[in-house]
């Protein structure tokens, strides 16, 4: 103890972990009288005119001049306090509703005598407002910085070929790229092509990551990350929000807000309320209202909301890539939260991790062959004859068990893999009929997981290695042959 006077300095440590509380008691004094002022927004009876998180407060009104009371409510309390209002950072936000819209003059609202600037975009607790598409604008800044942080990860190895393996990069991005992505969209719930943006730009990293063609079909990006969609991710966030405002205290504004809004709003509102309620049906949680009187735990809702969630995206995404001819070697097996066995590698050095690419190319069935060549060319007409033997068309089949050029390279991994092949497999009582092109492109087609863990683990740890290897070589030697061409095709041009 001292018995030195010392003066109070004002402000609480930027990014402390009391620092919000702190300053929340210290506002609290000014939202108590902005709420009982009876000014200002209002859904129904419940007064929710100033939204505020920590030192940013949002000043909500349809009334022109009621709002300038409320900012001079806010200026009066800064000078009680002793704190000053930012004069750059206070402004003005016209919103456009379909029902009413002001006239607005400039220079109508003042700061301290000083006219506050009129904006039309404006960030309140990182969510970006605006006069007309607060979804657009928080969705092109949230890709922006998420591209950013993209960036700042490439330098640890996260970029695809070469870099980190397939599990640790889909884990940076869980953990590092898809909150900022998805920060606030909880609350402004995108729709149409503006989520559809954010889903395209999601879908451009992971595949990316996989080193996946561009024109990749979706289901199997999320097949072999095992990531959810981009709407799935914000849905969660969504419904977990009720679940909290479930638990809320009845008195709060929120939880009676979600009262009101669930009891009186038909089923085509805007309210948030009634848009977390449809997207609940879809995912058949009934009865929202039920949960909001009787809540479940925080722990047993999100249980609850993962399960039906993943249940509706598993059967969705596993239908849809069922239906594409390209991915008739993948296995359908769509499991949320893991990688695929397909894009692992055991040992996590560069040599096995390299390998990698060109083994989903050819299994998600985006292995440019001269077969699918002739197929894309339109105008001029090419070949589907293979160029190393011009003896039969390049399919698949021909370029991995038949094209003789490639011969040399094939034969003593071919025949490891059916010895390892047929052993590993005569575990698994298969009464259906093993196809070898099948076992090289996807093995993990034939064992299942959950049904014999042994034989998942030796499919992964040799067989699986012994495919990507011969695929592999395969894919070198067959380039080695076709540049060899090529130059042999150059010099007689020459002549
Ligand atoms: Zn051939």
């Amino acid at each position: 103890m001292s018995k030195e006077m010392f003066t109070i300095d004002q402000g609480v440590r930027q990014g402390g972990a009391f620092s919000a509380d702190l300053y929340k008691i210290y506002i609290n004094p000014l939202l108590n009288i902005l709420s009982t002022s009876g000014l200002g927004g209002r859904v129904g009876n419940i007064n929710c005119c100033a939204p505020t998180c920590a030192d940013d407060v949002a000043l909500v009104s349809n009334n022109p001049l009621e709002l300038q009371t409320m900012i001079n409510i806010a200026l009066d309390f800064s000078k009680r306090e002793g704190y000053l209002l930012q004069p750059t950072k206070s402004v003005i936000i016209p919103v456009k509703t379909c029902r009413k819209f002001y006239e607005i003059e400039d220079g109508f609202w003042k700061l301290n005598g000083k006219n506050m600037p009129i904006v039309s975009n404006a960030s309140h607790i990182g969510i970006q407002k605006s006069d007309k598409n607060s979804a657009e604008s928080t969705v092109n800044e949230n890709i922006k910085k998420a591209r950013r942080a993209m960036y700042s990860l490439m330098g640890t190895g996260l970029h695809g070929e070469n870099g980190l393996d397939s599990k640790t990069s889909i884990a940076l991005i869980r953990t590092y790229i898809l909150p900022i992505l998805t920060y606030g969209l909880e609350i402004l719930l995108p729709k149409g092509k503006i989520l559809n943006n954010i889903s395209i730009q999601y879908k451009k990293w992971i595949k990316q990551i996989l080193s996946l063609n561009s024109n990749v079909a979706d289901s199997a990006v999320y097949t072999l990350s095992g990531l959810l969609p981009i709407e799935a991710e914000i849905h969660v966030k969504a419904i977990n929000l009720f679940g909290n405002i479930s638990r809320a205290n009845c008195d709060s504004i929120e939880w009676r807000l979600a009262e009101r809004q669930l009891q009186i709003k038909s089923h085509n509102s805007c309210s948030w309320f009634i848009e977390v309620k449809e997207l609940c049906l879809k995912y058949e949680i009934n009865d929202l209202y039920a949960y909001l009187t009787n809540p479940l735990s925080k722990f047993q809702w999100k249980k609850l909301v993962k399960s039906k969630i993943h249940d509706y995206w598993t059967s969705k995404i596993t239908d849809e890539s069922k239906g594409y001819s390209t991915l008739k070697f993948m296995d359908h097996k769509y499991n949320i939260g893991s990688v695929h066995p397909l894009a692992i590698s055991v040992n996590a050095n560069l040599k096995d991790i390299r390998k990698i690419p060109v083994r989903l190319k050819i299994s998600t069935g985006n292995y440019i062959l001269q077969t699918h060549k002739a197929s894309f060319s339109k105008n001029n007409f090419i070949s589907p004859t293979c160029k190393l033997c011009g003896k039969a068309d390049e399919t698949v089949e021909h370029f991995i068990l038949l094209c003789e050029k490639l011969e040399e390279t094939r034969i003593p991994l071919l025949s490891k893999i059916l010895d390892n092949g047929s052993l590993i497999l005569a575990k698994v009582a298969t009464s259906f009929p093993i196809d070898l092109i099948q076992l090289i492109i996807n093995p993990f087609c034939y064992v299942d997981i959950n049904a014999n863990r042994a034989v998942f683990e030796e499919t992964s740890n040799i067989l699986e290695p012994l495919c990507r290897q011969l695929l592999y070589n395969m894919h070198n030697k067959r380039y080695a042959l076709l540049a060899n061409i090529d130059k042999q095709g150059s010099r007689k041009s020459n002549f």
